[in-house]
C-alpha cells in the first residue's frame, strides 16, 4: 500500500514531462531538423538556426507545423499536405489553407528573410485542430475520470495516511504503558499479546520483538541468578553444617574421648576444605562470567599445553588408581591462541568428572589429533555414563547418579563458557553404564 502510494506520484512526475515531450513538435521533427541543419545549399547563419529552433520550442504539444521557404521548399514538416523537401507554391499553400481554415486554427509567423535569398521569407505555419462537438465532449469525458481518478486516490491517499499513523501511534503507546511497566520491575508483562502476533510485520512490531526478546533475556538472567544463589547456599549449608554439628558437640562436651574429637576435628578439616574448594570454583565462575573479566589470549604452543596437562593427569590417574591412556597425534609446532589457565582448567575439570565418575582400575583416554582447520581433543571414560544429555552444562546441574558425589554442578558450565570465549566448540557422547567422552574442537 505504502509502496503504491510512493510509487505511483513519482512514475506520474516523471511520465507527464515524458508523455509532453514526445508530443512536442520539436521532438516530431527532431530527425528532420538535423537534416536542415546540415544542409549546405541552403547555408543558414547559426543566428538564423537558432532563430528558428526558438520559434519552434515555443509551439505547444499536439499541434501541427510547417516551416516553408516561401520561395519554393517545405523546410521541415508534420502536416500531411506539406511533405518535407516538397517544392510548393505560395498559391498552393494558401489554397491548402484556406481549404482547411473551417477545421483548423492556423497561425502564421515570419521569423527573418533568408540572408542568401533576400526575396524569399521564411515561414512557420502552425495549426490546431479547431473544438467540434465531438472532440469537446471526448475533453469532458477525459477531465471528468480525471477528477474521478485523482478523487479516489486522494481519498485512499489520506485513508491511507490516517491508517498507517494511527496503527503506528496506537502501537507505540501500547508500548510505552508496557515497558513503563517493565522499567517499574514488572517483568512478566508481555510486550506482544497473541493476537498482535499474527497481524503484519511492521516495523513497530519488529521493535516490539526486539524489547520482548529483551525482557525474555532479563527475566531468564533474573531466574538464573535467583537459581544461582538457591544452589550456593544450598550446596554451602552442607558442609557448614556437619561443621556446626561436630564443634558443637565438642564444644557441649558430647564428645569428649581424645581420639573421637581428633576424628570430628578431621572430618572438620575436610568439610572446611570442601568449603574452601567451592567458594573457589564459585569465585571463578563468578568471575568467568563478568563481562569486566578480559580473556588473555596469547599464541602458545598446543602439543605442550596438551604434554602439561598430561603429566598432571598421569599424576592424578596413579593417586587414584585409574589407567591413562594417552595418543597426541598433532603437530608438535602447532600454535593456536588460547588463555592457557583457563584451556587447563577447562581439560582439569573433564578428567576430574571422569575420575570421579568412574570406577578403580578402569581406563580414562586422553586423546588428540587435527585436520585441515581443526584440532580435536578428547577425554574418555569408562564410567557411570549419564542418561541426559540436554542439560549437563547447565549451572548447577547435576545427574541424579552423582547426589552423594561432592560436588555444585558448575565444573562443565565452566568448561563450555571457556569453549565458547575462545571461539571453540565442546561435544560429549555418553551410554550409561559403557562411559562418556567430551571432545573440544579447537580451531587452528
Ligand atoms: P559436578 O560438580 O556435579 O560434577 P559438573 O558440572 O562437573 O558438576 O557435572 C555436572 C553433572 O554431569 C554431574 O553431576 C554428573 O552427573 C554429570 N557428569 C559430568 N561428567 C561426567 C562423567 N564423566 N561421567 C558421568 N557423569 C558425568
Amino acid at each position: 500500500m505504502v509502496a503504491a502510494l510512493v510509487i505511483v506520484p513519482i512514475i506520474s512526475i516523471f511520465f507527464i514531462p515524458f508523455y509532453y515531450y514526445m508530443r512536442s513538435p520539436m521532438h516530431i521533427l527532431m530527425s528532420s531538423w538535423k537534416d536542415l541543419a546540415k544542409n549546405e545549399e541552403l547555408s543558414f547563419t547559426e543566428d538564423e538556426l537558432n532563430q528558428l529552433l526558438n520559434h519552434l520550442r515555443k509551439i505547444p504539444p499536439d499541434m501541427e507545423v510547417a516551416v516553408i521557404d516561401s520561395g519554393t521548399t517545405v523546410l521541415l514538416s508534420s502536416m500531411a499536405e506539406f511533405p518535407t523537401t516538397t517544392f510548393i507554391s505560395p498559391e498552393k499553400l494558401w489554397e491548402v489553407i484556406s481549404m482547411t481554415k473551417e477545421n483548423y486554427f492556423y497561425q502564421v509567423v515570419y521569423p527573418f528573410t533568408l540572408s542568401q535569398n533576400s526575396t524569399s521569407d521564411v515561414i512557420i505555419i502552425s495549426r490546431a485542430l479547431r473544438e467540434t462537438k465531438n472532440r469537446r465532449r471526448s475533453h469532458e469525458f477525459t477531465m471528468r475520470w480525471l477528477v474521478i481518478f485523482f478523487s479516489i486516490f486522494s481519498i485512499t491517499f489520506i485513508t491511507a495516511v490516517i491508517h498507517i499513523a494511527y496503527s503506528i501511534l496506537s502501537s507505540i503507546s501500547i508500548l510505552d504503558k508496557k515497558t513503563k511497566r517493565i522499567a517499574d520491575g514488572d517483568l512478566s508483562t508481555s510486550l506482544i499479546d497473541s493476537n498482535e502476533k499474527s497481524k503484519n510485520k511492521d516495523e513497530i512490531l519488529n521493535l516490539t520483538e526486539n524489547f520482548e526478546k529483551m525482557r525474555l533475556s532479563i527475566l531468564e538472567s533474573e531466574e538464573r541468578r535467583t537459581k544461582f544463589i538457591m544452589g550456593i547456599s544450598h550446596d554451602l549449608r552442607t558442609p557448614v553444617a556437619v561443621i556446626k554439628g561436630y564443634t558443637e558437640a565438642i564444644a557441649d562436651d558430647v564428645v569428649t574421648n581424645p581420639d573421637d574429637i581428633k576424628n570430628s576435628l578431621k572430618i572438620i578439616h575436610q568439610r572446611t576444605n570442601q568449603l574452601d574448594d567451592m567458594i573457589t570454583s564459585l569465585i571463578n565462575y563468578v568471575k568467568l562470567s563478568n563481562s569486566e573479566w578480559q580473556q588473555k589470549l596469547e599464541v602458545a604452543n598446543l602439543f605442550s599445553e596438551l604434554s602439561e596437562f598430561i603429566n598432571e593427569a598421569e599424576i592424578m590417574g596413579s593417586l587414584y588408581k585409574r589407567e591413562i591412556i594417552c595418543n597426541v597425534d598433532i603437530s608438535p609446532e602447532l600454535e593456536v591462541p588460547m588463555d592457557r589457565q583457563l584451556f587447563q582448567r577447562a581439560l582439569e575439570n573433564i578428567f576430574t568428572n571422569a575420575v570421579r565418575y568412574s570406577k578403580e582400575d578402569s581406563t580414562i583416554s586422553i586423546t588428540a589429533k587435527e585436520n585441515a582447520d581443526k584440532v580435536f581433543i578428547t577425554i574418555s571414560d569408562t564410567g557411570i555414563g549419564i542418561a541426559d544429555l540436554e542439560h549437563i552444562f547447565d549451572l548447577f546441574y547435576r545427574g541424579t547418579s552423582s547426589r552423594r558425589e561432592e560436588g555444585m554442578g558448575i565444573g562443565l558450565a565452566v568448561v563450555k563458557q571457556i569453549v565458547e570465549s575462545h571461539g571453540w566448540k565442546i561435544d560429549v557422547k555418553s551410554e550409561v553404564g559403557k562411559g562418556t567422552s567430551f571432545t573440544i574442537m579447537i580451531n587452528k
